[in-house]
C-alpha cells in the first residue's frame, strides 16, 4: 500500500492479496455509487450486489486504505457508551435498537466471514477489557452488570484469573465478553471486497471522488478520469474524508492510534501468552491494546502518531510496557509499526446523515468500526433496497455538526499521548 510500511504495517505483510482493481475511466452508470472501500462501504456494496443492484465503489486509494486496513482487529460488541446511557443518548427507540444491533454485530461478522470463506484469521473467543486499579475494576464491573442485565454473555474475572488468561500483567480483573473476538482487519476488508465483486459489484481504486451532486433523479459523482451516474449515493469515508466531504471530517476529532508487532514468538513463549486467544485492551485514559496474530506475533497498540517527532517516544514506551506486562518477552522487540486515524464524535456515537435525496452517510465509529461498520453498512443497503424505512434504521438521522474545538482536541490527543508515554514509569 503506497510502499509505506507505517500505514498498514504487519497487516499488509500477512493479508492475502487484494483483488485486482483499476481506476474508473469514462462515464458509467449504476443503481448505487458508494464512496470509500472500507468496512462500511464494502458491506453496503456486498449486500446491495447480493440483492441484485448494480453498484460501483469508488476508492481514492486502495481497498482498506483508511482505518479498516490499519486497526487492531478487535471485533467488539457495542460502543464505549454504557448500555444504560444509550437510551439517554439516543432516546427510548434508537437507544435500545442500536444496543441490540451492536450486541449481535460480532456474530454477524463471524457469520459473514464463514459464508464467504474470508481468510482473515477470525477468532471468536472473546475479548478481555482489563481493569487498571480499583477505578478500572469498578468501571468494568458496572459495564458487565449493565450488559448482563440485557442477557449478554459477559463476566468479570478476578485478578488471578485475568493473569492466567493473559499469561502476564497485573490487572485488577477483566471483563470477558464472549460475543467478541479478533480478526486480521486488512484481510477482512479485502475479503469483503472479493465477496462484493463476486456478487457483481465493481470496485474502482485510485479513483478519488472529486465532485458529487444531484443530477436528474439521482447523483453524479466525478473522479479524475471518469464519472458515475447513480440513483443512490452512499458516502463511507469516515475519518479519511477529504475536501469533498469536509463536513464529515469536521464532525470528528481525529485520535491517532498506533500498533507495533513482535516477530512470531518462540513456541514455548507463545503458548503461555493469551492461550485462550482473546483480544485485550485496558481501562487507562491513554489505553493500550494487545492481541496475538495467527503466526504468534504479539500486536501491541496505544494512542499516538508515529510521526518524526514522536515515533521514538512511542516505540520506547511500548517496549517498556510490553516487557512490564509480559516479562517473558524481555529481549524481544517490534518488527513493524503502523498507525491510523480514529474518528471520535462529541457523544462517542456514530452518525447517520442524509446528504440529500437518496444520499446517505454513516461515520464516527469512535474506534469501534469493524462490527458496527459491517452491520451499519448492511443497514444502509437495506434502506436503499426499500427493506428498511429511514425511521427503522439503527441510528436516527442527524444534521452534520462540527465538533467543538476540534483542532485543539486533536493536538491535545497527539501531544498528550506523547507526554504520557514519555513520562510513564519515570515519575
Ligand atoms: C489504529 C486504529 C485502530 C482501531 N482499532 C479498532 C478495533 O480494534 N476494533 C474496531 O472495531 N475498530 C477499530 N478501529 C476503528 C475502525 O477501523 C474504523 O471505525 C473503521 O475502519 C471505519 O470503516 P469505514 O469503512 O467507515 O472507513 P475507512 O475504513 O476509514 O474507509 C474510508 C475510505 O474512504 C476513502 N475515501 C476518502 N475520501 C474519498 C474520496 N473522496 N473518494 C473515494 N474514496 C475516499 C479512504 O481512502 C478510505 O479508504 C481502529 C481504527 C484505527 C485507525
Amino acid at each position: 500500500m503506497r510502499n509505506d510500511p507505517r500505514s498498514h504495517g504487519l497487516w499488509e505483510v500477512s493479508a492475502p492479496q487484494a483483488p485486482v482493481t483499476a481506476p474508473l475511466s469514462g462515464a458509467a452508470e449504476a443503481d448505487v455509487v458508494v464512496i470509500g472501500a472500507g468496512f462500511t462501504g464494502l458491506s453496503a456494496a456486498l449486500h446491495l450486489a447480493e440483492a441484485g443492484k448494480s453498484v460501483i465503489v469508488l476508492e481514492a486509494d486502495q481497498i482498506g486504505f483508511g482505518a479498516s486496513g490499519r486497526n487492531v482487529g478487535l471485533v467488539n460488541a457495542g460502543m464505549w457508551v454504557l448500555p444504560e446511557a444509550m437510551p439517554q443518548a439516543l432516546g427510548p427507540v434508537y437507544g435500545p435498537r442500536l444496543l441490540a444491533v451492536l450486541g449481535a454485530a460480532p456474530a454477524e461478522v463471524f457469520a459473514l466471514v464463514r459464508r464467504h470463506g474470508i481468510a482473515c484469521e477470525a477468532v471468536a473467543r472473546g475479548t478481555l477489557h482489563c481493569a487498571v486499579g480499583a477505578a478500572g475494576l469498578a468501571e468494568i464491573t458496572e459495564r458487565a452488570r449493565q450488559w448482563a442485565a440485557l442477557g449478554a454473555p459477559v463476566e468479570v474475572l478476578d485478578a488471578s484469573d485475568t493473569a492466567r488468561r493473559l499469561g502476564g500483567g497485573r490487572y485488577a480483573g477483566a471483563l470477558l465478553d464472549r460475543r467478541a473476538g479478533t480478526l486480521q482487519p486488512l484481510a477482512y476488508v479485502r475479503g469483503l471486497a472479493r465477496a462484493a465483486r463476486m456478487a457483481g459489484a465493481r470496485i474502482c481504486t485510485e479513483s478519488p471522488a472529486t465532485g458529487a451532486g444531484p443530477q436528474g433523479a439521482g447523483w453524479r459523482v466525478t473522479t479524475p478520469e471518469g464519472s458515475v451516474q447513480a440513483a443512490w449515493l452512499i458516502v463511507a469515508t469516515d475519518a479519511y474524508s477529504g475536501a469533498l466531504f469536509a463536513g464529515l471530517r469536521r464532525e470528528q476529532v481525529a485520535l491517532p492510534y498506533f500498533n507495533m508487532a513482535t516477530p512470531p514468538l518462540p513456541e514455548g513463549v507463545r503458548a503461555g501468552i493469551l492461550p485462550g486467544g482473546e483480544g485485550c485492551w485496558d481501562t487507562r485514559a491513554v489505553l493500550s491494546s494487545f492481541r496475538m496474530d495467527a503466526a504468534g506475533r504479539l500486536v501491541f497498540g496505544s494512542v499516538g502518531r508515529l510521526g518524526w517527532a514522536d515515533r521514538a517516544i512511542h516505540r520506547a514506551w511500548a517496549l517498556r510496557a510490553l516487557h512490564r506486562i509480559f516479562p517473558q518477552l524481555s529481549g524481544i522487540g517490534f518488527e513493524s509499526d503502523w498507525f491510523g486515524r480514529i474518528g471520535m464524535t462529541a457523544d462517542a456515537l456514530p452518525r447517520l446523515h442524509l446528504l440529500g435525496k437518496n444520499a446517505l452517510a454513516i461515520a464516527g465509529y469512535n474506534g469501534r468500526g469493524i462490527a458496527p461498520g459491517t452491520v451499519l453498512g448492511k443497514a444502509l443497503a437495506e434502506h436503499v433496497l426499500g427493506a428498511r424505512a429511514i425511521e427503522a434504521m439503527p441510528l436516527p438521522v442527524r444534521p452534520v455538526t462540527p465538533a467543538p474545538l476540534r483542532l485543539s482536541h486533536e493536538a491535545g490527543y497527539s501531544i498528550g499521548a506523547a507526554a504520557a508515554h514519555l513520562l510513564a514509569d519515570r515519575i
